[in-house]
């Protein structure tokens, strides 16, 4: 059996397959049955499938070890390249879209695959492929920038991931330093971070009215594929998390600050949730996984198959170590039918969460493999997270593995934290509106629209010595603002889904877990709103929505004697 080592990265001619493609493209528009026209689609999912893998092959490797000159130079080959490929691309969807036979190929693959040609039309043009180019160069630049870091603690060298669980220590000083060690490497850097998210926005806004749009917020909706809902709908959702969820999470930071025997609370405390210490796992990295392996065997049969297909073929590589990019993240290799996952074990309840969450991803990939259209494999963002973080509920039972006698401390602070994620959540996506429509701001009114926004979602946050993350730049630390703009409210949407499987689960099980199978088989073959429904769910943008999830997560919240945790 192939092991993920053993998966082949070549560097493609892509002259040669640009000719191909062109070749598999006239195939297709010149097609005179339905028959004929599905056969040549087959073919060019394959071509687009062999380019995707070693795409991936490349930014996976890449990111495991950032001083691989190898793939470091493949990787810049791969931005330069990948700009030509979406026009190789474009074009086909612009055959795809007009053909005689749509009709039928909407009954055999769904509308979806139209609607994502669509917008993939809209958000090109050959005139901005320079500009892309220069986009993808500058978001690399953020995320080995980050990477580097290089910062001395208590008399070890660090990477900013490996910071993270001194920032969860029971000492007080402890916890201070390791953000104000944090916060010293964006501040060292600050020109750096504050000129690349500049040359972003300003390249961003130019693409967008290059390609017709007024500014790049209605782009940044296309680029999302956001086909069943738009900003209106998404200002209404934000308005919900100020009125139901903002007032309940200041009252939980006050019970959190009461918990852990301080005065007031401050943003060095705010990830430090219990006074004898936050819930940890109980053992080492290889202790985590085969615990998560028992997991996935007892959960069900297809996340059984699903654990082992990780594990005998090593997709996942989940140890921070040095180079290593931050974050985790969880993709698909598609010519090997391999989802793979990547994250930064640091020794904290995170480590579970990549077991549970980054899994969820990979489990709805694989169950979703063998959809047939690459555009199917995954669904959009937010459809997306809605998988990962529903297997983070279906799979508390489970926790008493990992976590042993602090369970209860876990799942109080998985559901607490789950709430008090949502106002920073929308104040990331409220936040780029703003620098979007603002294209001329400087970074110092970049700034000062975080601090306002702070107010409004985050009025309890205090930043009592860490006077960089006080000027409004506590921003820069979330990657996704410079790498994928307008990801974020993704993660809230699919909050409040999560919250309702949460909800199911308890009270039927079985019809929950199906509903959720179900979704993960359908992939990305529906829009947002249309998985939503197709999993009996409610749209969290459905007046009522967030409130009745909410109350129910208060009461269970309100039953736990947290403070003898
Ligand atoms: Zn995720």
């Amino acid at each position: 059996m192939l092991k993920f080592e053993d998966y082949k990265y070549e560097r493609p001619d892509l002259e040669n397959e640009k000719q191909t493609f062109r070749g598999l493209l006239t195939a297709f528009s010149e097609a005179t049955t339905e028959e004929d026209q599905n056969k040549a689609i087959e073919k060019i999912n394959a071509f687009r499938n062999r380019l995707s893998t070693l795409f991936n092959l490349v930014y996976v490797r890449a990111s495991i070890n950032t001083n691989d000159d190898f793939y470091q130079k493949e990787r810049d080959f791969w931005d330069e390249k990948s700009p030509e490929l979406q026009e190789l691309y474009t074009e086909f969807y612009k055959e795809l879209v007009k053909t005689p036979f749509r009709d039928q190929l909407e009954k055999k693959w769904g509308s979806q695959l139209f609607s994502l040609a669509d917008y993939q039309i809209k958000a090109f043009s050959p005139e901005v492929i320079s500009l892309l180019q220069k986009e993808n160069k500058l978001t690399s630049e953020y995320s080995k920038l980050v990477a580097s870091a290089e910062v001395e603690f208590k008399g070890k060298t660090y990477t900013l991931a490996q910071l993270g669980p001194f920032t969860q220590d029971k000492d007080r000083n402890v916890r201070k330093q390791a953000i104000q060690k944090s916060s010293g490497f964006f501040e060292e850097n600050a020109d750096k971070f504050d000129d690349i998210y500049d040359q972003l926005v300003k390249v961003r806004h130019e693409i967008a009215t290059k390609l017709g749009y007024k500014n790049f917020v209605e782009l940044g909706y296309v680029r999302m594929l956001r086909i069943d809902y738009n900003a209106e709908m998404v200002n209404v959702f934000r308005k919900q998390v100020r009125d139901y969820i903002v007032p309940l999470v200041s009252k939980l930071y006050e019970k959190q600050a009461k918990r852990i025997g301080v005065d007031s609370l401050k943003f060095y405390d705010e990830n430090f949730e219990f006074k004898s210490g936050n819930p940890t796992p109980k053992g080492s990295p290889e202790w985590i996984i085969d615990n998560g392996k028992k997991m996935y065997e007892e959960l069900s049969d297809e996340t059984n198959e699903f654990f082992h297909f990780m594990l005998d073929r090593n997709l996942m590589d989940l140890e921070a170590k040095k180079g290593k990019e931050a974050g985790g993240y969880c993709t698909f290799i598609e010519d090997y039918e391999s989802p793979f996952i990547f994250a930064n074990f640091n020794g904290t309840s995170d480590d579970v969460d990549v077991l549970t969450h980054e899994a969820g991803h990979a489990f709805q990939a694989y169950s979703s493999r063998n959809i047939g259209i690459p555009e199917y494999v995954f669904p959009t963002h937010e459809s997306a997270e809605i998988h990962s973080m529903s297997m983070e509920f279906f799979t508390w039972p489970w926790m008493e593995l990992f976590f042993k006698e602090d369970t209860d401390k876990y799942k109080y602070s998985h559901l607490a934290s789950g709430l008090s994620f949502l106002p920073y959540g929308v104040a990331v996506d409220e936040f780029q509106h703003l620098v979007y429509e603002n294209p001329d701001w400087s970074p110092e009114e970049r700034k000062e629209a975080w601090q306002k926004l702070e107010e409004t979602y985050l009025p309890h946050r205090d930043y009592e010595d860490i006077p960089y993350w006080q000027s409004g730049a506590v921003w820069q630390r979330q990657g996704h603002i410079y790498e994928v703009p307008f990801y974020y409210i993704d993660y809230t949407l699919a909050q409040i889904c999560a919250f309702q499987f949460w909800k199911r689960s308890r009270e039927d099980r079985e019809k929950a877990w199906n509903d959720y199978l179900n979704l993960c088989k359908l992939g990305g073959s529906k829009p947002f709103l249309g998985l939503v429904e197709a999993a009996n769910l409610r749209s969290p943008f459905e007046e009522g929505t967030v409130e009745s999830v909410v109350d129910e997560i208060e009461k269970w919240l309100d039953s736990v004697d947290d403070q003898a945790l």
